[in-house]
């Protein structure tokens, strides 16, 4: 992240909110930029100044970036969701992954069972729903498909940080 010739001269974010002189082997000034006073600021509040130096010393250097990173994470979600913290992000992310397995067994049942009919039958006409239909909510009784898809409720908007090296984005 920040290099130390740029962040010579101004204290990291960690120092400056602890009101401390920030040395030039100053365990936070990799990882907590002057240009982000909030990371720290809700890194300090979740978890504490001294116990997140003290994870990063026992950490090797190369783990530290990734650890200030999903301490980040976990303390911004604790900050907005006091109750939940990410484990709320997590559960709904569980829930969806859950609801979508089903629709998802749903459809391929449904391509086996058109595949079955359309080796022994000339093709269903037009009045069936195909596949694509299902999962729209359109009405058309007999279907055991009747999930709500829209129905979550999730307490905000919750945005995902970019993970440094993880490649993750854009997976869910
Ligand atoms: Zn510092």
């Amino acid at each position: 992240m920040a290099s130390s010739t740029g962040s010579y001269n101004s204290p990291c974010a960690a120092c400056k909110f602890l009101r401390r002189k920030c040395t030039p082997g100053c365990i936070f000034s990799p990882y907590f930029p002057p240009e982000e006073p909030h990371k720290f600021a809700n890194v300090h509040k979740i978890f504490g100044a001294s116990n997140v130096s003290k994870l990063l010393n026992e950490l090797l250097p190369h783990q530290r970036e990734d650890a200030v990173n999903s301490l980040a994470f976990e303390a911004e979600a604790r900050v907005r969701d006091p109750v939940y913290g990410c484990v709320g992000a997590i559960s709904f992310l569980q829930r969806q992954v859950d609801r979508l397995q089903k629709e998802l067994d749903a459809a391929n049942a449904d391509l086996i069972r058109y595949a079955a009919a359309a080796t022994q039958a000339p093709p269903p006409p037009p009045r069936h729903r195909s596949a694509v239909d299902y999962g729209r909510g359109g009405g058309g009784g007999g279907g055991f498909y009747n999930q709500t898809p829209s129905s979550f409720t999730f307490p905000y908007n919750y945005h995902f940080p970019t993970w440094n090296g993880g490649g993750v984005d854009g997976n869910i």
